[in-house]
């Protein structure tokens, strides 16, 4: 599945990407805000570009050929207004078109279920496939919660205070409580599960190994 952000470049290219992907049978696409650029702090939209995803969606409708996924924030997009704006920009983006929903990480499984509790309670019908980080060391975990919004629970932080400077170690830590994770919500009932890998994939081969896929 190819990601695709709208930021740092103008719609004339992002349209001809679209169409680049299409001529070349590429079938399934994310499309994205996009992160800041490295080195950048702030998400500044390009002068001639789009400024949400939902934008993308709609050209990659336009273009045809697509199945088209979104992004959702169980803890709420740290950009975001409010959770109830968040939510309705995301069912936005379905109606726009969006056949899945895949979302940022979490830790915390109860925060999934209620974004996906609340989805259901606005009309929002597409899978919503849970996003699983495998941690791979303890300053990985607190720059990427930072980053995107999500919160570390006091059970997680007790484990990784054990491993903070042994990076082996909190891989092993990682493996275990994802396998945890993604077994509690296979039992809740989803339709897939999406892994941060990292272009790592010693943890991802790991955990499904341990929950026998
Ligand atoms: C599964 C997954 C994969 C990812 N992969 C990548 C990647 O490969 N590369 C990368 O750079 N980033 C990636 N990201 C991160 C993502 O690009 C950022 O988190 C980005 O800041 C938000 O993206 P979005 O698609 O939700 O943006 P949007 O849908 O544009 O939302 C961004 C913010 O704007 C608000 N908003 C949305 N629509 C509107 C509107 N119409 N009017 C006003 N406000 C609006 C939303 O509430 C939110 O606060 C990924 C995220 C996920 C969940």
């Amino acid at each position: 599945m190819c990601h695709l952000t709208v930021v740092g470049q103008s719609k004339a290219e992002a349209r001809a990407i679209l169409h680049r992907l299409k001529g070349k049978g590429i079938e399934n696409l994310l499309a994205l805000g996009g992160d800041p650029p490295q080195g950048m702090a702030d998400w500044q939209p390009h002068e001639d570009g789009f400024q949400h995803a939902i934008e993308l969606v709609r050209e990659a409708v336009a273009v045809g050929g697509f199945s088209v996924g979104v992004a959702g924030f169980p803890e709420v997009h740290p950009r975001a207004e409010s959770r109830p704006s968040d939510m309705k920009f995301l069912k936005e983006k379905v109606e726009a078109g969006a056949a899945v929903v895949i979302t940022q990480l979490f830790f915390d499984n109860d925060d999934y279920y209620r974004f996906v509790e609340d989805l259901r309670k606005l009309g929002v019908r597409a899978p919503i496939v849970p996003g699983v980080l495998p941690i791979l060391s303890a300053p990985q975990v607190r720059r990427f919660t930072a980053l995107c919004g999500a919160k570390i629970p006091a059970r997680l932080e007790r484990e990784l205070a054990k491993v903070e400077h042994d990076d082996e170690a909190a891989i092993e830590m990682g493996i275990e409580y994802a396998t945890r994770q993604c077994a509690e919500l296979i039992k809740f009932g989803i339709s897939g599960l999406h892994f941060y890998s990292l272009n790592k994939s010693y943890s991802v081969k790991a955990i499904c190994k341990n929950l026998g896929l």
